[in-house]
């Protein structure tokens, strides 16, 4: 370059949201454009720096330095590269415009431009390469991502509890934090804790928010989906725990979004245990001159249900609760019982794993004629995204049920003697002196608990059904109680053919 000396602008610029991190900062760009000046001998009227990004047009600096060059303030513009100066075709248009109507100068220390057609030609190239740049980018990472999910690859940065793997790709059980993630659900599904208390510190040793704890226990990644841009995914990655877990923290939640408010279960520890057997109102409690009384809220107008004691709900709870209390000999022998049950109906699994493979190949072919229904258009999107969504779920199932019936999975005899074993421990809890206690386990035997009268009844779930029947059978007393309804006041009923403990449905 022989030209005299020139007057140019020096225009640099970085946006805050440059995804390019390459990019000199603006001192850098600025310090260094000086340097090309003194060794060029280029004059520089004025540093102009503007700090937006170029993917769209219409930036302030840059269109006012185009103004002040048609007007003949300076001969042309200093920039790092052309990407500095335009990344859309409609700046770059404008710059080609400048440069071929006016003999604009344009200077890069780090791509040579001469003003000829070929030269041209070559800018526009750059300024179109630019736009394509910043298009492709965002457009890449959003289409990587997606592909990743439809592998069953969790796209980004591993969720809590897991740590990405770069070697395969995946994500894996974090060997620190995993163990708080199983724990969390597994607190969260005896029903025992709010997520104020499952609040836990993370990897900066902070305590987190309560949104935190809600997101994991929302979050089915963790019992093996992906979820990516509104559909779901089979993962490769382990998951933490099992679906039936999962739909257990699920029902918990339900649960306590119907329980308006929180109670003192210190004063009134039987509060959202029972319903008003006249009305379905739920019984409330008060305390009225240093007593608790139970009552029902009314709050469907009037009702012929009573006040009743503290002190008697106490009693009518421990004496349901004694009635299926077990003696360490009796739970001895039901739990041999239940073994060798067990262990016929093993020898019995292996036809049960063939429907289940049978099962799980109907999901899998419903599964591609959808996609197929999809692609040809019988289908919207919508309702493909709801109903695999549905078979994904059921695929998960399935998947559980063959482990379990495999053998490495959950099976009915654990949950069995786990029972029995709680039935032998009512002893010890039907002697505890905090009433909170003996509503706990209530809730956990009994559903449909009623209140009638001074008469506590209720219908015992279906796992202590077998149980509530076998220790009537034991008092051998005349029935006088329907199948389904069991009253405190009542010794028992015959129910023979309850007397076994099998598999509950
Ligand atoms: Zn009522």
């Amino acid at each position: 370059m022989t030209e005299s000396l020139q007057k140019l602008f020096i225009y640099a610029r970085k946006s805050t949201d440059d995804r390019d991190k390459q990019v000199q900062s603006i001192p850098d760009q600025v310090s260094e454009l000086h340097a090309f000046a003194r060794k060029n001998g280029i004059y520089i009227v004025e540093v102009l720096v503007e700090k937006q990004s170029a993917k769209k047009s219409g930036r302030k600096v840059f269109e006012a330095m185009l103004g002040r060059i048609a007007k003949g303030e300076a001969a042309g513009i200093l920039a790092w590269h052309p990407d500095r100066l335009a990344r859309n075709m409609t700046d770059g248009a404008k710059l080609v415009e400048l440069v071929e109507q006016c003999d604009t100068i344009l200077r890069f220390p780090t791509y040579t431009f001469e003003n000829t057609p070929h030269g041209i030609f070559c800018l526009t190239l750059a300024f179109g390469q630019s736009k394509l740049y910043v298009d492709n980018l965002s457009e890449n990472v959003r289409r990587g991502m997606r592909n990743k999910a439809r592998r069953g690859v969790h796209p980004s940065r591993a969720p809590f509890g897991y740590i990405n793997n770069r070697n395969t790709n995946t994500i894996d059980p974090d060997p620190e934090y995993a163990p708080i993630v199983v724990s969390l659900f597994e607190k969260y599904a005896t029903g025992k804790f709010t997520f104020q208390c499952l609040r836990f510190k993370n990897r900066q040793g902070k305590l987190t928010p309560t949104s935190n704890v809600h997101w994991i226990l929302n979050n089915p990644i963790y019992y093996g989906l992906v979820v990516w841009g509104g559909e779901t995914y089979e993962g490769v990655h382990t998951p933490l725990i099992t679906k039936k877990l999962f739909d257990k923290c699920q029902a918990v939640m339900e649960q306590r979004g119907r329980e308006v408010r929180k109670h003192d279960s210190a004063q009134h520890p039987f509060r959202q245990l029972l319903v008003c057997a006249y009305c379905g109102c739920s019984i409330t409690s008060s305390i009225q001159k240093g007593h608790t009384y139970y009552h029902c809220t009314k709050k469907k107008g009037k009702c012929s249900g009573k006040y009743v004691r503290g002190e008697r709900i106490d009693e009518e709870v421990r004496s349901a609760l004694q009635k299926i209390s077990l003696t360490s000999a009796m739970s001895e022998e039901i739990g041999g019982k239940l073994r060798e049950l067990y262990e016929t109906e093993t020898r019995a699994g292996v036809s049960r794993t063939e429907t289940l493979r049978r099962d799980m190949k109907h999901c899998e072919e419903y599964l591609d004629r959808l996609l197929d229904m999809s692609l040809s258009g019988d289908i919207t999107r919508d309702e493909y995204i709801a109903k695999k969504n549905t078979l994904l779920d059921e695929k998960a199932e399935i998947r559980e049920k063959m482990r379990s019936v495999s053998g490495d999975g959950d099976s009915w005899l654990e949950p069995a003697l786990s029972v029995i074993e709680r039935a032998t421990a009512i002893q010890n809890i039907t002697a505890s002196t905090d009433p909170a206690d003996l509503s706990d386990f209530f809730k956990e035997i009994g559903l449909n608990r009623t209140l009638t009268g001074h008469t506590v009844r209720f219908t015992p779930r279906s796992a202590w059904k077998a149980l509530y029947g076998a220790a009537a059978c034991r008092t051998a007393h005349n029935s006088h109680t329907t199948d389904r309804e069991c009253v405190v006041g009542c010794t028992g009923k015959s129910a023979h053919q309850d007397s076994n403990l099998g598999p509950s449905a």
